[in-house]
This record gives structure tokens, sequence and C-alpha cells, in this order.
């Protein structure tokens, strides 16, 4: 057992909407976790930024519920989907050409205030004025 494992970190999680409609469970630690200015990003989530945590998906180990799909064409061609319950209309994870096998959660559905920080800030110069972030949090652009 690793240290990560010591400390808890590989217990399972589950994502969950508004509603408690659409649930998807986890096992183990995230690949990453980050935060995105971008304004797609505040767009989608209806605030600041996006706080995501990116997981393999071999790392799901329960999912249910109905879903709804937002497609996106990026700027490079590719498709990334938004995927929220139609019914509350959360945005509970997200999925895209280029995460291939991985898969990102919105970490706000784990109820969690206590999940790990993310690691940088994609964006950040389109980050609110307001917003300035702790010097462990690296600021990409
Ligand atoms: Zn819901
Ligand atoms: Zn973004």
């Amino acid at each position: 057992m690793n240290g990560a494992e010591a400390r808890g970190i590989q217990k399972a999680r589950t994502a969950a909407c508004s509603c408690g409609c659409l649930k998807l469970t986890l096992e183990g630690a995230p690949e990453r976790v980050y935060a995105c200015a971008c304004l797609e990003c505040q767009k989608a989530t209806g605030s600041a930024f996006s706080y995501r945590a990116r997981y393999l998906k071999q790392s799901i180990v329960a999912d249910e519920g109905e879903r709804r799909r937002f497609r996106r064409i990026t700027e490079a061609g590719r498709w990334m989907d938004q995927v929220f319950c139609p019914t509350c209309g959360t945005l509970v994870y997200m999925e895209a050409e280029v995460l291939g096998a991985q898969i990102v959660v919105s970490v706000g559905c784990f109820g969690e205030p206590d999940f790990a920080p993310p690691a940088a800030i994609f964006w950040s110069r389109r980050r609110h004025g307001w917003y300035e972030p702790d010097a462990e949090i690296r600021l990409l652009d």
C-alpha cells in the first residue's frame, strides 16, 4: 500500500446531479484535478470557472440515470460533449475526442469540500479579476 492508498485517496466517490438521478461512481484517485476559466467553461457551468477531475474510464464502477449531451465542435474540429441530467440540468461530466479513454467529472458533483484543489488553472488570463489563485496553483494560458 502506498501513501495515497493509506490516506484513503483510493476510495470510491459518487458524482451526482442536483436531483440525484444521474450518478457516476468512480474508484481511485483522479489522474489530474484542474480548473479552467475559458469562456466555454464559464458558460457551461454558469460560474467563473470549471473545477474538474480527470479519470480513466476504467475507474467507473457504477453509472446510472438518464442523461443528455450537448456536443460542441472545437476550433481544432474535435467533438466535445457536456453531459447533463435532463431533469435538473446539472453538468455532471464531460467526454471529448481528445480525452480518449478518459472522462472529466465536475468536482462539485462529489459534494466533498475536502477534495483535492486544482493543480492548475487553464485560460487563467480569462479569469475574473477578483480571483487571485493560491501560489501552488499553476497558471496556464
Ligand atoms: Zn438531476
Ligand atoms: Zn475551459
